[in-house]
């Protein structure tokens, strides 16, 4: 069964998605990254999702289908998923920015 995401879950993967692809930029679908530890068929949380396009998700040299090809080209889905949120992190921190200022003015 899969859980549905929350409001704040949606918005997270909403801004995943919005980077584009970690690989090629082009626009991209999310991944539910698979953390060690967890068994087969078991999906980690919404928050553990990297943005991919068709191509690197679920196309023929994807992350679904050549996992060791594709972490040995672009890094492990922990990487990844580092990369994602760090790119994420940057974005916020620009977007506070502006939100003080516009609270500023009025
Ligand atoms: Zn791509
Ligand atoms: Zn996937």
């Amino acid at each position: 069964m899969k859980k549905a995401p929350t409001r704040l879950e949606r918005e997270h993967m909403s801004k995943v998605a919005s980077l584009g692809c970690l690989v090629c930029q082009r626009p991209a679908n999310v991944h539910h990254i698979r953390p060690v530890g967890l068994g087969i068929g078991m999906r980690s949380g919404h928050y553990q999702t990297i943005p991919l396009c068709y191509d690197h998700h679920q196309g023929q040299f994807s992350i679904h289908n050549c996992k060791e090809q594709f972490e040995a080209m672009y890094g492990t889905e922990e990487e990844l998923l580092h990369r994602t949120l760090k790119e994420i992190k940057n974005i916020e921190q620009v977007n506070n920015f502006f939100n003080l200022k516009g609270e500023n003015n009025g």
